[in-house]
């Protein structure tokens, strides 16, 4: 498994790939109706959240890429691409491919823009004290990654869910965090894995949940070519993982 950064929560974890084939998609490919916030059981249920709750930073030491690394290895980015027309047989000097080198490394830059960010600039000014402690679900956050791989695309769909522990994030700032490591060379289990644990290294909420559905381009366009399989990957943290009516609810309704 290509999971490079050990992930640094205070939960125990687990990661489930449930499947790479069909059979994955029918439980997952229903169309579901954006952002909803929803009540979860009473709090009193719930276990109370994990003591050692040493807030651990790995998300500030996201590696970067600036603007400025960008400018000066387009010239580069762009002869190797050049290489991989000849190397495919293309006559780089053709009317139509004249530009592709420049056009495919400055494509390639933004698909991998997540190097640019860090976690910490999106949630500064974002994380509120709030005595909210239902469950928060925001799904159907569009997700488009690069496969680390074949360097090609992965696109799909990200589910969030947690359980506030006096703190909360502004909404639009879970696909913040979603873009910042999906615009990255990815394998789809790191990807989930990495959601789940900045969003309990931000919050320390009670629990964390963060399904994601998608399709691999890789696996479409060639091999077994099948048209609609979806890979379905999972993270459970805390109350998640250790509670299975907090986990059951959580997959019904990212499911309705
Ligand atoms: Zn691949």
């Amino acid at each position: 498994m290509e999971h490079s950064k050990p992930p640094a929560a205070q939960f125990p974890k687990a990661d489930k790939k449930e499947s790479g084939s069909g059979d994955a998609s029918s439980a997952f490919n229903g169309h579901f109706a954006g952002p909803v916030k929803r009540t979860g059981a009473p709090a009193a249920d719930r276990p109370a959240p994990s003591a050692s709750a040493s807030v651990m930073e790995s998300w500030k030491e996201e590696r970067t890429r600036s603007v400025e690394d960008n400018e000066m290895s387009l010239p580069s980015l762009a002869a190797a691409y050049t290489t991989i027309l000849r190397g495919l047989g293309e006559d780089p000097q053709r009317q139509g491919l004249l530009k592709t080198p420049w056009r495919a490394a400055t494509a390639m830059q933004f698909f991998t823009k997540g190097y640019q960010e860090k976690i910490i600039d999106v949630l500064n000014d974002a994380i509120f004290d709030e005595d909210h402690d239902e469950m928060v679900i925001v799904k159907d956050i569009d997700m488009f990654s690069m496969c680390e791989h074949h360097l090609v695309p992965i696109f799909g769909r990200v589910h969030i869910g947690y359980l506030p522990n006096k703190r909360v994030l502004g909404l639009s700032k879970l696909a913040r965090i979603v873009e910042i490591y999906s615009r990255r060379l990815q394998v789809q289990e790191r990807l989930t894995k990495q959601i789940a644990v900045a969003i309990t290294e931000a919050l320390q909420p009670t629990g964390v949940g963060v399904v994601i559905e998608a399709t691999h381009m890789c696996m479409v366009m060639r091999g077994v070519q099948k048209m609609n399989s979806k890979t379905v990957t999972s993270t459970m943290l805390g109350v998640f993982r250790e509670d299975p009516k907090t986990r059951d609810e959580f997959l019904t309704l990212i499911r309705s």
